[in-house]
């Protein structure tokens, strides 16, 4: 076997194939019904009135920002140890991100920490499932509520994971997704927001859409005479009906999508448990992951170098590994712009030196699974060796 397996593949069938044809024979490529169906698939799967189609991610993190008002001389808590965007969205809208340490079993940020943070700035909780696991949502929404400030809910790495029975996205103010192709599903680029705030949903529309007005329900889009009329500064984040359609049609797979994830992550987990080197997932009893990566932790004591020495030795084998995440605080422009060194966080710190992500994607086989764990294992007893 000497295909390379890759950290993670898009899993794209006949499905998002014919809708793609038809959108392109419709010769409508935006703002079309296919963007309308793929809003009304997310935001109903999420269990929330509105949903508003985003060309990114980030894009969408962005503009809930935007909307709920936020600039400069604000405050919004968040995690450091996430995707770079989800604090970069904080500095795009000129306010300040304040970063408080994880918890060490969820990773994601530390309850107590949030609560302790909140201070007469603080404009908003920026919550983000890390690694896809949704542990706290509710005690942060909980914290946003006593402090009468949203939680805003990146949830780029979550689609159709539950907490205490509720869908990931629905815990805050509003809830962002991504669909870059390696998340749990994919429209190329592109991202949706989720919200029950009916003010907060028009003001996105305006903003992705060149500061433009709603048009009147019903009315066709394009021969309006409020095109030219822009009532506030707006971006173009419109997602295309290319894309969309994509979207749809993994949307009508989603729950196939999420039970291929979950099988691979538990012959993962079955698999690895028994290596005391590694420390697995930790997921909550009350959670149910569609599992966004598959993200080991070398037990303390382990060295960033042996991490990084193993990670190479994968990729020698063919076989993708990454460090998901490097700490947000010590990249080199945030370390220029606030001042951050090691020992800000040493709870993140500690863990971002020791993650290892594996190939991930619904649809590997056995015999991959089985490949990445021989060859894993390999590189464990080969450190073993050279520590002993
Ligand atoms: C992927 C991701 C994003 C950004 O999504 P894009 O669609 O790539 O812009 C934001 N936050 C987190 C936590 C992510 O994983």
């Amino acid at each position: 076997m000497h295909e390379e397996i890759p950290l993670s593949r898009p899993d794209i069938g006949p499905e998002e194939e014919e809708l793609v044809l038809d959108v392109l024979r419709s010769g409508r490529l935006s703002m079309g019904p296919m963007v309308e169906e793929f809003e009304s698939l997310v935001a109903r799967r999420v269990g929330c009135s509105e949903g508003v189609a985003v060309s990114s991610g980030t894009d969408g993190l962005h503009l809930v920002l935007r909307g709920l008002g936020i600039g400069p001389g604000d405050e919004v808590i968040t995690t450091p140890f996430s995707f770079i965007a989800s604090a970069n969205v904080i500095l795009h809208v000129g306010a300040t991100p304040v970063f408080v340490d994880i918890d060490p079993a969820s990773l994601n940020m530390d309850p107590d920490r949030v609560e302790s943070a909140v201070g007469p700035r603080t404009k908003a909780i920026l919550a983000v499932e890390a690694l896809g696991n949704p542990t706290h949502m509710d005690a942060y929404a909980a914290i946003a509520a006593r402090h009468e400030i949203p939680l805003v809910e990146d949830s780029c790495e979550a689609l159709g994971t539950l907490h205490r029975g509720r869908q990931c996205g629905s815990f805050g103010r509003a809830g962002v997704f991504g669909f870059y192709p390696n998340k749990q599903i994919t429209t190329g680029e592109g991202g949706m927001i989720v919200t029950d705030d009916p003010r907060l949903a028009a003001a996105c529309r305006s903003l992705r859409n060149q500061g433009r007005a709603a048009p009147p329900a019903g009315g066709s889009v394009a021969g309006l005479g409020s095109w030219l009329s822009h009532e506030r500064l707006g971006y173009n984040c419109r997602l295309d009906e290319l894309s969309a359609a994509v979207g749809v049609a993994q949307m009508r797979r989603l729950d196939d999508l999420i039970a291929a994830r979950q099988s691979v992550a538990k012959s993962y987990v079955t698999r690895l448990m028994h290596r005391r080197e590694l420390v697995l997932p930790t997921i909550d009893s009350r959670s149910e992951l569609s599992w966004f990566v598959f993200v080991v932790r070398l037990a303390a004591g382990w060295s960033r170098e042996e991490r990084d020495s193993i990670i190479q030795s994968l990729r020698r084998h063919d076989v993708g590994a990454a460090d998901y995440f490097p700490c947000i605080h010590l990249q080199p422009f945030y370390r220029d712009l606030f001042g951050y060194r090691e020992g800000a966080f040493p709870i993140a710190e500690s863990v971002c030196q020791r993650t290892l992500a594996l190939p991930f994607f619904g649809q590997m086989t056995d015999r991959e699974i089985g490949f990445v764990v021989q060859t894993l294992e390999l590189m464990l007893d080969r450190q073993n060796l050279s520590r002993d």
